[in-house]
């Protein structure tokens, strides 16, 4: 998806310099759009638009950002000076993602050349800091990154935030079914729904299972047929699962669910879906298999009617395409409290993507033990270790918050033998204690979209565009300066929403 998308570099300037000056800083500006658009970190086009001058330039570029469909956000930069009263009606109209790059385009002094043409043209020092006035006088949010623009620290956070309007732009009007309720007499998987769309462009609405048994009813042999040979492919699938065996007939009603799913989902446009086990009426198992292997299609996905995370899973999807991990739907399931080493054991009842595997995924049979339906065919593997993150967003009655918790996956330390399920072992940071207590007194879900493609960062520039809260437990956490911090955002997005 990023192929299609730009974002834009508009250089700030003004008339004073002249011509010649202005053609210089134009073309310097070109040559670094045409560099950065380059860049392996960078997966959108970087379009160099044009110098501003001018009041009317400013704004006429601003209203073109915000109705260009292929623009997800503005990169700012004044080479030159650039007065920023020309600037305010502009950004006043601006509803794309705005990073201000702070970058000098020629990298070193020339100590022995030095003169006041060079000065007079290589003045971002000031140039760009008068334009982060006016940004902060305007209460604008956006990224600063600073540093020499042929740098790979600079460029990898534009990549970053790229990625992050990525997902902000797939999520503006992205519809979410829901097959059936929340889990009942949940708390955090409820949410306001209308806020939801105001605030994230989400639609969220409920489909009835009903709808959705005929389809999968509906599913036709030989396209059952054609996914049995896929997974036969991609999976190891245990005997019993296998033509003859006796659960083969539960992996084929899974390969059903998955196919008529799909065609519900491709029919309507949805990017994500949610399921509940207290709600399957005429399915006979509850989907495993079938949201397993949705969720690595590109899917967003949450279990118990949980639609917020599922609208999570797909964001952080999208902003880690094509980086090396995965991203699961995941939850907090179960701990090590062994004194050598907390550790925290994620998995689900079925429902964890494959993309997080370590090696091959197999496809086991087994019961499950509340819905009271048939044996759920579903996909068993350990996570692969190393960093990742998990990211939660509750809806705090006020604003949405969304939570986000490095933490390092681990090797179990035995063969998980009887575990039906996939699972992640990991070690959060700064460690268990410090970690689950943050995530506690913030509010955290148990359900969490898992990644090993992305970190927090990239959810920290995404809450920015949002305009939502975020909370980054760190290696850094401290539960006292966290504490505060959680006080102080209650004033300040109370103030910050007025009406
Ligand atoms: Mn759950």
């Amino acid at each position: 998806m990023f192929k299609k998308l730009e974002v834009w570099f508009v250089t700030g300037s003004q008339d004073l310099y002249g011509p010649e000056v202005l053609k210089t800083v134009g073309q310097h500006s070109q040559e670094m759009a045409a560099f950065l658009t380059k860049s392996a970190k960078i997966p959108v086009s970087v379009v160099y638009k044009s110098v501003m001058r001018s009041l009317d330039e400013v704004t006429n570029i601003c209203i073109e950002a915000n109705t260009a469909r292929q623009c997800i956000g503005i990169i700012t930069w004044c080479h030159t000076f650039s007065p920023s009263k020309m600037w305010i009606n502009g950004l006043k109209l601006l509803n794309k993602p705005l990073l201000q790059l702070h970058t000098q385009y020629n990298r070193d002094l020339p100590w022995g050349e030095i003169d006041m043409d060079f000065m007079n043209l290589n003045q971002a020092a000031h140039g760009d800091r008068e334009h982060g006035f006016i940004l902060s006088r305007l209460r604008k949010s956006r990224k600063v990154v600073v540093g020499y623009w042929k740098e790979d620290d600079v460029q990898e956070r534009i990549g970053i935030w790229t990625r992050a309007a990525t997902a902000w732009y797939d999520m503006q009007g992205s519809k979410l079914a829901r097959f059936g309720d929340n889990m009942r007499e949940v708390a955090v998987t409820e949410g306001d729904k209308v806020e939801a769309q105001i605030k994230l462009g989400l639609s969220v609405n409920t489909w009835p299972v009903g709808d959705i048994v005929k389809i999968i009813n509906g599913v036709s042999k030989a396209a059952v047929d054609k996914l049995i040979k896929e997974y036969e492919e991609v999976y190891e699938i245990a005997k019993e699962g296998r033509p003859g065996g006796k659960y083969h007939d539960n992996v084929r009603y899974q390969a059903q669910i998955e196919a008529g799913i799909k065609s519900f989902l491709k029919d309507g446009g949805f990017k994500a879906f949610t399921t509940t086990f207290e709600d399957l009426h005429g399915l006979k198992q509850l989907p495993g298999l079938a949201s397993q292997r949705l969720m690595a299609a590109g899917y967003g996905f949450g279990a118990e009617g949980d639609w917020k995370h599922a609208a999570l899973v797909r964001a952080v999807k999208v902003m880690g395409d094509g980086l090396k991990g995965g991203c699961s739907f995941m939850e907090d399931y179960t701990y090590h409290l062994h004194p050598s080493g907390y550790k925290s054991l994620g998995a689900h009842m079925l429902e964890i993507c494959p993309s997080i595997a370590d090696g091959k995924a197999k496809i086991e049979v087994h019961p499950l033990s509340i819905g009271g339906k048939e044996d759920p065919a579903r996909l068993v593997f350990n996570t692969l270790t190393g960093p990742a993150t998990l990211t939660s967003m509750i809806d705090m009655g006020n604003r949405f918050r969304v939570i986000v918790h490095d933490v390092e996956c681990v090797k179990p330390e035995a063969k998980l033998k009887k575990l039906p399920v996939a699972n992640a072992l990991w070690i959060p940071q700064p460690n268990l204690k410090v970690g689950a207590a943050a995530w506690i007194y913030a509010g955290g879900a148990h359900h969490n979209a898992f990644s090993q493609a992305i970190t927090a960062e990239y959810i920290e520039d995404f809450c920015d565009i949002a305009g939502i809260e975020c909370i980054a437990i760190n290696k850094d956490t401290n539960i006292n300066a966290l504490k505060k911090e959680l006080k102080w955002n209650e004033m300040y997005y109370l103030m910050a929403k007025g009406l």
